[in-house]
């Protein structure tokens, strides 16, 4: 978790009485409900929940993976599953190499979010929740692409090392 905001009293009550336990939450998109069971911080004065900030980015990227996985290309699934990858619009068509009218025009409906790119959005939600940049990287080196100035040498390929099947 990046960030944990641990407030050393209750907000609303002002009590001392503060600590970690768990809260409830739930994300609706598209007329479908997700809910969890959160870190949070709990005043045992008044019972005022403060979920830890990194848990609700885990959760929207939680809920971001299962929209992928139920094939949910409508409209809000798009814009919830970049918003939970902390894209604006401007980034995402950068990643993507499309105009950013494009990403405006399937968050509005009047175009259809195609096959490919969903499968490149659970890419990056996914490398995002195992920590990693694969998919981010590959996309960014597609935007960088120089001509090949010469021979790559790979070295001494190791047998068995690269897996080939038809
Ligand atoms: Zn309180």
């Amino acid at each position: 978790m990046e960030t944990k905001n641990v407030p050393v009293r209750c907000f609303k009550c002002k009590s001392m009485n503060v600590g970690p336990s768990v809260d409830h939450d739930e994300i609706t998109v598209n007329g479908r409900v997700f809910r969890a069971t959160l870190a949070a911080q709990v005043c045992r004065n008044c019972d005022e929940a403060t979920i830890d900030a990194g848990e609700l980015v885990q959760f929207a990227l939680v809920v971001a993976q299962e929209l992928v996985h139920a094939g949910d290309h409508s409209p809000a699934a798009v814009k919830f599953i970049r918003k939970a990858l902390g894209y604006t619009g401007k980034d995402l068509a950068e990643l993507l190499d499309v105009a950013p009218e494009s990403i405006s025009r399937r968050e509005a409906g009047r175009l259809q979010t195609d096959a490919a790119t969903m499968a490149t959005l659970g890419a990056l939600v996914a490398d995002r929740l195992a920590g990693k940049t694969t998919t981010r990287d590959a996309l960014l080196a597609f935007r960088h692409v120089k001509a090949p100035e010469g021979p790559v040498d790979l070295g001494r390929l190791e047998a068995g090392s690269y897996a080939f099947t038809a």
